[in-house]
């Protein structure tokens, strides 16, 4: 019998004691000891400081990655953040984990997997957020990591070599009004562009024509990019939100330095590409036309995530026959981000998403409300979409890349995120 008390109060533990990104140590134990409760045999495989891989059984010929999610969000305003780190558990990772682990005790009580044609490997994964960046730049610095986003180190370090694909889930937002599940919800990615326009200093009374102004070399900058968004494709969903970083200046010297910074978020790595060469080539311009110069950074953050609709159909044959969820909702794709998308650039993913939450996504209110739904109908409802994926996959239609040609496209990307 499943105890669904169990798996609550293992959510709660993790909700109320939020740990930031690849410090999740008490997540990670709390995970290691349940783990060895319902598998004291088996080997846990431990990388990134806190991540954990686990294999279940013997290694089939098609083997699937079960994929949670361990970190909070920085937000100290949140009503049950930690109060000295300012985590909070406002994107529901915390959820993840109870449920994969719900699941996990799930195959232990129920043999059944043993029979699957495919086995299974639980990856719990650190660092999803993209934040709290000084400290992962330091921990680059250290060499204990390479990337900033717990997957990609992952993925370099060689922790889904072995999968053939991988079923990652996701809290949904918005107040419940129906237990829904989400499929297809692709998202962009994303990257970082840094401006910063030089100009000459000189006396803005007594002689600025002797000066170049670097504040006016941006405002012809932010204008141009103003303009140039009439010439981007809808399609791609993107997102760019330029903003003055760094303007040391005075009124009575005509400024020669300004910092502009900008993330540039789309559908589709290739105009990713493109759009921060014509940022570039925007910036170039701007500086030369009143004399200036300009130094450009670029900094890789994710790569977009377009799940394997292959793998979708799956789950929903599964959802039309399983009356304890009302509603599925397809293909709403959003501008957010998530680290998901490098891993499902090299082997299909695809992300389950579940309602049963009130409050706002990352804001200060976030909390599980239909606890029946998620901590026990749900991982119900996942045990389900193995069993019936059982024997169905056709492994011609799955595609694998290797780290090599990951690091290349992040290269090309003009990832600073690379050593
Ligand atoms: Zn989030
Ligand atoms: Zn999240």
């Amino acid at each position: 019998m499943n105890d669904f008390k169990e798996t609550l109060s293992l959510a709660e533990e993790i909700y109320y004691n939020p740990e930031l990104g690849f410090k999740e140590f008490k997540t990670s134990k709390l995970i290691e000891n349940f783990i060895k409760k319902y598998f004291p045999q088996e080997k846990i495989t431990k990388f990134s400081e806190t991540g954990i891989k686990f294999n279940l059984g013997e290694k089939k010929s098609l083997h699937i990655a079960l994929i949670a999610e361990m970190d909070a969000v920085y937000t100290p305003s949140h009503f049950y953040a930690n109060k000295e780190t300012g985590a909070a558990h406002n994107c529901g990772h915390y959820s993840q984990v109870a449920i994969m682990l719900d699941l996990l005790k799930r195959l232990s009580t129920d043999n059944e997997y043993k029979s699957f044609d495919f086995s299974l490997g639980f990856v719990f994964t650190p660092a999803e957020e993209y934040l709290d960046l000084e400290f992962r730049k330091k921990m680059k610095e250290n060499n204990r990591i390479t990337y900033l986003g717990g997957k990609p180190e992952a993925i370099k370090l060689g922790i889904f070599n072995e999968f053939d694909f991988a079923i990652a889930i996701h809290s949904m937002g918005g107040e419940p009004t129906r237990r829904s599940i989400e499929l297809n919800c692709n998202l962009a990615g994303f990257l970082y562009k840094y401006y910063t326009f030089l100009g000459k200093p000189a006396h803005a009374g007594f002689a600025p024509q002797a000066g170049i102004n670097a504040y006016s070399i941006s405002t012809l900058f932010n204008t141009a990019l103003g303009l140039f968004r009439q010439q981007i494709d809808e399609k791609y969903m993107v997102r760019i939100n330029p903003v003055i970083l760094d303007a040391p200046m005075g009124t009575n010297v005509i400024p020669d330095k300004i910092k502009i910074g900008t993330d540039i978020r789309a559908h589709s790595v290739e105009y990713m590409l493109e759009l921060s060469e014509r940022l570039d080539t925007i910036a170039q311009c701007s500086a030369k036309a009143l004399g200036g110069d300009v130094k450009i950074e670029t900094e890789m953050g994710y790569l977009p995530f377009l799940q394997s609709h292959y793998l979708s159909n799956f789950v929903r044959e599964t959802f039309k026959n399983f009356p304890e969820i009302e509603y599925c909702k397809e293909n709403s794709p959003v501008s957010a981000a998530g680290d998901i998308g490098d891993l499902s650039y090299i082997l299909p993913c695809i992300q389950i998403g579940y309602n049963g939450f009130s409050g706002t996504f990352h804001g200060t209110d976030f909390i599980h409300k239909d606890n029946e739904y998620i901590f026990s109908i749900f991982p119900k409802f996942l045990m389900k979409v193995l069993k019936d994926m059982s024997g169905k996959i056709d492994k011609s239609k799955l595609y694998k890349k290797t780290y090599e040609d990951y690091k290349k496209i992040i290269e090309k990307l003009g990832g600073e995120n690379e050593k």
